[in-house]
């Protein structure tokens, strides 16, 4: 099999699960173009929790963790498979780090099948998660990134799934395709970062903007794994689709050949 890409995106609300927009298209394309992986394994900003763990069941549940939205979206189920070899794989990986084979707590959350929905529509293609350990730094998240490189040699899709800038507070609906110039200027960084010299992100706070941009590390820590796969591999990531939404999101995406 040949090797898969690593990918991030960014994936703003849970709207675009059911919504068509330039970022859904894209991550449509991607699908398109990278054929059909043996396996996803997804970190997703919404499995945020006090240890590293891996969904290691045949049939994950589809999770609506989000509330004050359309029924349309709480009737979405993305019925792919799981993939248990995989999860042992990854845990064998992941070592010496821990890692919880997870059977009947988590499942697929919406931070990855929002995205999955167009990426594989068919879920057709078995989807393992990875939970972000919330306990450990961001330097140690890179690490654990490029633990998981050598998955991609066996078809595996590794994805990121969260957003470079999520700042909820500040969210402005009057600006569904704009930034406040604060959350470009981050957004500016880290795509700089990115494309010369991802091992580098293990400084992204010091930016002057850092707090504003990541008021709280979830969303911005499925970006390490993809910046520790690609400064594994020794290369860098392409952007995939880049903009803000609604003045504090970044829904900028990344992929790593
Ligand atoms: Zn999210």
């Amino acid at each position: 099999m040949s090797r898969m890409p690593a990918v991030f995106f960014g994936h703003g609300s849970p709207m675009n699960a059911i919504e068509h927009n330039r970022f859904t298209e894209s991550w449509a394309e991607f699908g398109r173009q990278v054929g059909k992986p043996r396996a996803v394994l997804a970190v997703s900003a919404h499995w945020y929790v006090g240890h590293t763990a891996v969904t290691a069941m045949q049939k994950p549940k589809t999770i609506h963790d989000f509330f004050g939205f359309p029924q349309q979206l709480f009737d979405v189920e993305y019925p792919a498979p799981g993939d248990a070899g995989l999860a042992r794989e990854v845990a064998t990986a992941l070592g010496p780090t821990w890692v919880g084979e997870d059977l009947d707590s988590w499942g697929i959350d919406h931070g990855t099948w929002s995205v999955l929905v167009h990426v594989f529509p068919h879920a057709d293609v078995p989807v393992v998660q990875l939970a972000i350990d919330m306990n450990k730094p961001l330097a140690e998240h890179l690490d654990l990134g490029a633990k998981l490189n050598g998955l991609r040699d066996d078809g595996v899709l590794v994805m990121g799934s969260g957003n470079v800038v999520h700042n909820l507070r500040a969210m402005d609906w009057s600006k569904p395709d704009a930034g406040f110039d604060w959350n470009d200027s981050f957004d500016s960084y880290v795509r700089e970062i990115m494309t010369t010299n991802p091992q580098s992100l293990v400084e992204v706070d010091r930016h002057p903007h850092f707090r504003e941009a990541v008021p709280t590390p979830d969303h911005f820590l499925p970006l390490a794994y993809i910046a520790g796969i690609a400064a594994e591999a020794g290369t860098k990531a392409e952007v995939l689709v880049g903009g803000p939404q609604y003045g504090s999101l970044s829904m900028t995406s990344y992929v790593v050949r």
